[in-house]
């Protein structure tokens, strides 16, 4: 028997058929040890290929999604949107869109954020890999961009949750990183001189900018690198960092 501890988010429980999660890395049944403990869901350089496949078989199942039905990015820290409606490994791709039901988005992440948009109305959804490099390319616009412009999407019907990550407190940076982002969202410690970046606030901002109303934006506090019992962190753990795993789709 198989015990998923998944992250949901409640501002997608009014549309029907939604189905949307963030793993943690707790899972009775997972097979990945040590650092990789135990739901690795990514990261084929250093765990066993084997593992985070059965692994995946275990979370698509939790979610009663069949493994030929998804969809997987291969991300590169870039402002790469797609539109698919077919599933299947798409190269360099950082954000996923598709109005098609019973296709299942997937991002992979170890402290950047998750980024779920879901338009209810004409079913159009949306995944978005949401590292600082994409961001400041632009990545959320372009992404609202293709979902109003090839799809006729409302930005204002969209519906959006910002999954756990790296949060302010604990990403540090620097000075090139800091320079990029808005005031707003920049910290520095006078003590220590350390600067900080808030990616979520910042994400948040961006959604709104670009036309998703501030109440159907619901925003996840947990931090990947505080939360070592839930989360995998590159920032944490280093290159033996596992991989938590984003899904979106809709049924019916
Ligand atoms: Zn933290």
């Amino acid at each position: 028997m198989t015990n998923l501890v998944t992250i949901s988010f409640s501002i997608f429980n009014q549309v029907q058929g939604v189905v949307c999660a963030f793993s943690t890395r707790k899972a009775e049944g997972a097979i990945s040890a040590g650092p990789f403990a135990q739901l690795n869901l990514g990261n084929h350089k250093f765990d066993k290929k084997e593992n985070i496949e059965y692994n995946r078989s275990l979370f698509f199942k939790h979610h009663h999604v069949e493994p030929q039905t998804v969809v997987f990015p291969g991300q590169i820290h870039s402002a790469n949107i797609r539109f698919v409606n077919q599933p299947g490994i798409y190269p360099d791709t950082d954000a996923l869109v598709t109005d098609k039901r019973n296709l299942f988005l997937t991002v992979q992440t170890a402290d950047c954020f998750p980024v779920f948009l879901v338009e209810p109305q004409k079913r159009v959804i949306a995944l978005i890999h949401a590292g600082w490099r994409g961001l400041v390319q632009d990545i959320v616009r372009h992404t609202i961009e293709l979902m109003t412009t090839n799809l006729a999407v409302n930005p204002q019907m969209i519906l959006a949750a910002i999954g756990p990550g790296l949060q302010a407190e604990c990403f540090e940076v620097n000075a090139d990183v800091y320079q990029k982002f808005p005031e707003k969202f920049r910290f520095s410690h006078r003590e220590n001189s350390k600067r900080y970046i808030d990616l979520s606030g910042f994400i948040k901002e961006e959604l709104m900018t670009y036309g998703v109303r501030n109440d159907f934006i619901e925003v996840s506090d947990q931090c990947s690198m505080c939360r070592e019992d839930l989360f995998f962190s590159y920032r944490r753990d280093g290159e033996k960092s596992g991989r938590m795993m984003g899904i979106l789709g809709i049924c019916g």
